[in-house]
């Protein structure tokens, strides 16, 4: 495989002064697990073409090297987060941030990906020439200089989130508080909670981690929400893969597990729909048994909405329940009416002291990764755009998107779009087609949201996220098993994917 090559330098200049742009079959962006993963499947099933993972950090892992707060973790199994084709090996399902990072660096390091990775290369923008049926790629580098690159086919591995900075919502006299506020996406590495009283503002994935993270050695943690999230219980190990792992040859058990773990999570998510209230009094029930019946589970655990309208929150062990037990940790459902010199006056009255305040208030969706789209040199806005197999967007060429499930593990459908991408490649390889458009022609397909979550943060994105359609293949599954079928064997040709040949003598 050969690694990019160098084009005459016609259509765009450097910053750097080099006379020459580095030429790529397909650039990936970000080193994440969806961007190692992508690099793979690349290599594997695609192996003349040529490649680089651009990456804006200076480190691989994505959001398991960005995120460093006490108890990072997955609350997927990591026989559904981890690779198909890599079997997760740890005694642990339900992995730390560490190890999941681990797991990242070592794939990359195995399959060689890891030479691949351009760390220090934020892609600002890209730019689209149907005359030369390529990309040029504008990233900046650690240094302050832009380089440029082009390729035929870009894959966005860029994640769903601003690395930048979390969402922090504003409240009244946050600056007279004289404690640390702290949000998870930027940890302080120096941060000493031993002894002290902590506040963590939220109800959400990372709130449940942190509060009994910190509790080991805090004075106390209070888990300030406004309202709450459902909350199950889950055991950090997966007795019956165990078992499996013991018996079968890893490859094999990896497999099965993974099947497994992908029928249950489908079983239960089902439920959920079909029958919300028994599952939430059964969601409800299991709390009340973990926390005993003087506990007011309906205030603190019931939720307004249906399970899966929004992402439920697995704890490991129930060990957020074993530290309220414990008297370490304390759950408050109310609101802040503003910050004070010594914690936080609540909409109730209530004055709740602090040393610390973890603003767990979530992340700030972002799409693309913040990169401008231009197609043939007019702006391309990507959320007036339908989402094809939740992958493409209508009317823009050679780009796709590396995106997970929100009922179900990331990988299982970042993996699947990777597959996918491998045989679009070889498909236009062996047609000659130089590149393809979704096209949306049927006016009868109707626009519906993207992700249809009642979660804040999806909220607050509405009018970023490109839409969905209301029907395949505008519309996801949220499906394993639908989308596999059809993401492995359903005709490429589908009709509404137009594909092109190269025009004379010009592309690149
Ligand atoms: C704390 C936390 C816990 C999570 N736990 C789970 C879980 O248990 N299960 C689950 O399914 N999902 C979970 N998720 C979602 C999680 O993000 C995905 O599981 C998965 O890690 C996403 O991988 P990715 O490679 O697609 O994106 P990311 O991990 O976000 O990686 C994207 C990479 O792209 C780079 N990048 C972004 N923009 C640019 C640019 N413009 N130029 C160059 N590089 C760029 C970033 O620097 C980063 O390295 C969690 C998310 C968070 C924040």
């Amino acid at each position: 495989m050969s690694d990019g090559v160098a084009i005459a330098d016609s259509a765009t200049s450097s910053n750097t002064g080099a006379s020459h742009i580095e030429h790529f079959d397909v650039l990936i962006v970000g080193a994440g697990l969806s961007g190692i993963g992508a690099a793979y499947h690349l290599q594997k099933k695609c192996p003349t073409k040529s490649f680089a993972i651009l990456e804006g950090r200076a480190a691989i892992g994505g959001t398991w090297d960005l995120f460093r707060y006490p108890g990072v973790r997955s609350d997927s199994d990591m026989f559904t987060l981890g690779y198909p084709f890599r079997p997760w090996s740890d005694a642990k399902a339900i992995a730390d941030g560490p190890s999941i990072l681990n797991y990242i660096r070592d794939t990359a390091r195995e399959y060689g990906i890891d030479r691949k990775i351009r760390y220090g290369h934020k892609v600002q923008r890209a730019s689209w020439s149907s005359a030369q049926a390529a990309w040029t790629v504008e990233a900046t580098l650690a240094d302050g200089n832009t380089v440029h690159l082009t390729a035929n086919f870009l894959f966005m591995c860029s994640g769903y989130y601003d690395y930048v900075e979390g969402y922090m919502p504003g409240w009244p006299n946050m600056d007279s508080f004289r404690g640390r506020i702290v949000h998870p996406q930027h940890w302080p590495a120096d941060l000493d909670y031993a002894g002290k009283r902590v506040v963590v503002i939220g109800s959400g994935a990372t709130a449940v981690t942190l509060v009994p993270a910190m509790a080991e050695t805090a004075a106390h943690v209070t888990m300030l929400q406004r309202s709450p999230s459902y909350i199950v219980a889950r055991p950090s190990k997966d007795f019956i893969a165990d078992w499996l792992r013991g018996k079968l040859p890893a490859r094999l058990a990896h497999t099965l597990i993974r099947w497994k773990n992908v029928l249950i999570g489908m079983y239960f998510y089902n439920l959920a729909r079909r029958k919300p209230d028994v599952t939430k009094k059964g969601i409800l029930r299991l709390a009340q048994k973990q926390l005993g019946p003087g506990y007011d589970v309906t205030k603190h655990f019931s939720p307004s909405y249906n399970p899966w309208d929004q992402r439920l929150c697995l704890v490991p062990d129930a060990d957020l329940f074993a530290s309220i037990r414990s008297g370490k940790a304390s759950v408050v459902t109310d609101q802040i009416e503003s910050f004070t010199e010594t914690g936080l006056r609540l909409k109730s009255g209530e004055d709740l002291p602090a040393d610390i305040i973890v603003t767990a208030t979530g992340l700030k969706v972002q799409l693309l990764g913040g990169m401008q789209v231009v197609i043939d040199g007019a702006p391309a806005n990507l959320s007036r755009s339908l989402t094809y197999k939740g992958m493409m967007y209508s009317d823009v060429p050679n780009l796709a998107s590396a995106f997970g499930y929100t009922n179900a593990s990331w990988t299982l459908k970042s993996d699947l779009t990777c597959e996918y991408l491998c045989r679009l490649l070889n498909h236009m390889d062996a047609a000659g087609y130089a590149y393809c458009t979704p096209r949306r022609r049927d006016p009868s397909i109707a626009e519906e949201p993207a992700i249809n979550f009642s979660s804040g943060y999806i909220q607050r994105a509405s009018d970023v996220l490109p839409k969905q359609g209301s029907r395949k293949p505008w519309k996801l599954h949220q499906n394993y098993a639908l989308d596999m079928l059809e993401f492995r064997f359903a005709g490429i040709d589908d009709g509404i994917v137009e594909f092109s040949r190269r025009k004379n003598g010009t592309a690149v």
